[in-house]
C-alpha cells in the first residue's frame, strides 16, 4: 500500500531523516518506537506530505505522491491522521467536528454524513456526546472524537503520532482500545507510540528509529524479545 524509498528530510542544515526504506502492506499495523528527536514525527508527516521530503520517493496505492504534479489533497483524504494534541474545532459540536470534512470535501449530504458520524460515535463509545462541545470532554474522549473524525473520511490508512502522550494515565486505555478495535477490523495503521505493551500486542511489525534511520525492525517478538542492536537494547531497557 505504501512504499518509501530512500527518504531524506533536511531542515536547513539539519539532516533529520537519513534514508528510510519501507514497505507497508494493506492491513498491516506498523508501530514506530524510538527516542525523542529521532525523527518519528517527521517521518509520519512525510508520509502524507505535511512535510516535503528533501530526497527520495513515496508511493501510495501504486501512485507516486512525491511527484510534483501529484494532487496531494486527494491522497490526504485517504490518509487519516491523529495527533498528540487533538486539534478539534473548539466552537463546533462533536457531530459537526465529525461531519465537516465529509460534507465540505467529499460533498456528502448532511443527513448521510450524520448517519455515518453516529455509527462512528458508537464505534468509539461516545454516541451520547453528539451535541457536546470539545471543552466539555475529557482528554480521552477528545482523542476518541478525533479518531472518529479522521475515520469519517473513510481513509485507507490511519497515521497516529503519539495519540496517548497528552492524556492522563487513566484515559490511555480507552484510546488504545479504540485503536486495537480498528486494527482488528483490518485497518492499515502506522502508529508512533511509547506504549510498549500496546506495541507488542497490536503491532504486526515494530520499527525502531534512531537518529533518522530505521535501526532495527521485526515482529514484536523479535524486537522486544531479542533486539539485535545495542541502541535498541539501551532504548528498551529505559522504557520497559
Ligand atoms: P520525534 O518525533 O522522534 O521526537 P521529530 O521528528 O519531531 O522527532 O524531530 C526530529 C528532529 O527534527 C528534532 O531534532 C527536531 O528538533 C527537528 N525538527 C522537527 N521539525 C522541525 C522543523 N520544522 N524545523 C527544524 N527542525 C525540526
Ligand atoms: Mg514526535
Amino acid at each position: 500500500m505504501i512504499t518509501v524509498k530512500n527518504l531524506h528530510k533536511k531542515f536547513g542544515q539539519l539532516h533529520i531523516l537519513k534514508g528510510i526504506d519501507l514497505e507497508i502492506a494493506k492491513g498491516e499495523v506498523v508501530v514506530v518506537i524510538g527516542p525523542s528527536g529521532s525523527g518519528k514525527s517527521t517521518f509520519l508527516r512525510c508520509l502524507n506530505l505535511l512535510e516535503e521530503p528533501s530526497e527520495g520517493g513515496i508511493t501510495f496505492e501504486g501512485e507516486s505522491i512525491t511527484e510534483k504534479r501529484h494532487n496531494i489533497n486527494k491522497t490526504r483524504e485517504k490518509m487519516g491522521m491523529v495527533f498528540q494534541q487533538f486539534n478539534l474545532f473548539p466552537h463546533k459540536s462533536v457531530i459537526d467536528n465529525i461531519t465537516m470534512a465529509p460534507i465540505r470535501v467529499k460533498k456528502i449530504d448532511k443527513g448521510k454524513a450524520e448517519i455515518l458520524a453516529m455509527d462512528l460515535l458508537r464505534t468509539v463509545g461516545l454516541e451520547d456526546k453528539r451535541d457536546a462541545y470539545p471543552s466539555q470532554l475529557s482528554g480521552g474522549q477528545k482523542q476518541r472524537i478525533a479518531i472518529a473524525r479522521a475515520l469519517a473520511m473513510e481513509p485507507h490508512v490511519m497515521l497516529f503520532d503519539e495519540p496517548t502522550s497528552a492524556l492522563d494515565p487513566e484515559m490511555v486505555g480507552e484510546v488504545l482500545d479504540v485503536m486495537k478495535n480498528l486494527a482488528d477490523k483490518g485497518m492499515t495503521m502506522v502508529i508512533v507510540t511509547h506504549e510498549m505493551g500496546f506495541a507488542r500486542e497490536v503491532g504486526d511489525r515494530i520499527l525502531f528509529m534512531d537518529q533518522g534511520v530505521i535501526m532495527e525492525q521485526g515482529t514484536p517478538q523479535e524486537v522486544f524479545g531479542s533486539p539485535k542492536h545495542q541502541r535498541t537494547q539501551d532504548f528498551l531497557s529505559k522504557v520497559l
